[in-house]
């Protein structure tokens, strides 16, 4: 029996099963449409001690994470909230030449080449090959490792340690998350200050983000989740900030456990608020199942209805989340005829499991389609900006999560 990351204790409670599914990071080319392709189970438990929401590990994280497909840079918007996290840090914590600035999980270096504007030392830490060449390209330094006890205590040993260690969707990746966080307590400088960001469980719950859940994603946490796993590696939570980024994340700042800074009010409500929506009782968790059911029939329900007045279906984005969503629902070319997105590396390639065609963008304009269902529904309005010319035809946007919504 699968045993909780963080206490465990067994893991005896589902949280949600959504089947099976392949990797959502694996895009595919045309010579692997014809081969076999692995489908793994993508159940997610919840702890009955601590809470922790938790899938099992079928796949090991180096398999998943040698290769990302993720490139951070191709969200205008990520790019815009990157710049506006550094410029508020900053300035709040007064980092300067003299500072130095560790983000795990670091990607193409979308958010340390605002440090390095600044002239604020910097040192990027990622496990996937492919992206941390394209930061080093762009001149920000970064290790090749996966992150934990051991690359920190390498660090330590040369002298390096940080005075801010930031992530930013890393926290859920990460497979041993008491290995991760005990690594942080090491590189963290005497009065040093964490930031990390994660998708908030409450949100997932309350607008049915089934989505964001795939084997990439090792754990969900709440506030009180991480604020436990924190406050076991000598580290407290002092603030928090409420984001609307990833459908609504969280921003927690974290110390060394005997940090004078007082703990902000923030804080101490969103605590008192997850307690009073049931976070503390197992029910709350073990009920999240049927909400999902009832989500996939109501979109099925609506592309079925819009295939059957002969209606034309394209999709926008090919995002991990849309994976999980297309392989989940069993929605296949037979409802969506293509994909487009942005980002070239994903262009002329296939969907994993679905088998669906990813375009560049302009194949919209080409093809003009009844409906445009928008995948990375996170992105939703920039995306609609960006695809206003859709409207010139009479086509609309379908947007699936919370509840599938069509605007025109
Ligand atoms: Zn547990």
């Amino acid at each position: 029996m699968a045993q909780c990351s963080f206490c465990g204790a067994p893991l005896r409670h589902t949280f949600v099963d959504l089947g099976m599914s392949p990797l959502c990071e694996t895009y595919l080319v045309a010579e692997q449409l014809n081969q076999m392709e692995p489908f793994y189970p993508l159940r997610v438990w919840v702890c009955a001690r601590c809470f922790l929401v938790q899938a099992e590990k079928y796949v090991s994280p180096e398999s998943i994470f040698a290769e990302y497909a993720y490139f951070s840079s191709y969200s205008d918007s990520w790019l815009a909230h990157a710049r506006t996290y550094v410029e508020l840090i900053s300035a709040r914590l007064g980092l300067g030449p003299g500072s130095r600035v560790i983000e795990l999980g670091s990607n193409d270096g979308y958010l340390l080449q605002y440090f390095i504007a600044k002239g604020i030392p910097v040192l990027g830490i990622d496990p996937a090959r492919n992206v941390t060449e394209m930061a080093l390209a762009r001149g920000v330094p970064t290790l090749t490792k996966l992150f934990g006890r051991e690359t920190a205590s390498d660090l330590v040993t040369t002298g390096t340690q940080a005075d801010l260690v930031c992530g930013a969707n890393v926290l859920a990746q990460v497979a041993d998350v008491n290995d991760f966080v005990a690594g942080i307590k090491l590189l963290l400088k005497p009065g040093g200050t964490v930031t990390i960001e994660f998708p908030h469980l409450m949100r997932l719950m309350a607008e049915t983000q089934f989505d964001t859940i795939y084997h990439e994603h090792f754990s969900y946490f709440s506030f009180l989740s991480v604020e436990a796993i924190f406050s076991a590696h000598g580290l407290r939570l002092f603030d928090v900030d409420e984001l609307a980024t990833h459908g609504g994340s969280l921003r927690i700042y974290a110390s060394h456990a005997g940090d004078a800074r007082p703990v902000e009010e923030r804080a101490v409500r969103l605590r008192k608020r997850e307690l009073a929506a049931g976070f503390g009782r197992l029910e709350t968790y073990t009920s999240f199942s049927e909400q999902v059911h009832q989500a996939k029939r109501r979109l099925l329900e609506f592309l079925i209805g819009a295939r059957r007045q002969g209606k034309r279906i394209a999709g926008y984005g090919a995002p991990g989340k849309g994976n999980t969503l297309l392989n989940y629902c069993g929605i296949r070319t037979d409802f969506l005829e293509y994909t487009v997105d942005r980002n070239p590396y994903k262009q002329g390639k296939f969907l994993p499991g679905t088998h669906i065609p990813i375009f560049a963008p302009q194949r919209i304009f080409e093809t003009r389609p009844d409906y445009v269902l928008i995948l990375p529904w996170n992105l939703k309005d920039e995306i609609m900006e960006q695809l206003s010319y859709i409207r010139s035809w009479g086509a609309q946007f379908i947007v699936p999560i919370p509840d599938v919504k069509v605007y025109s």
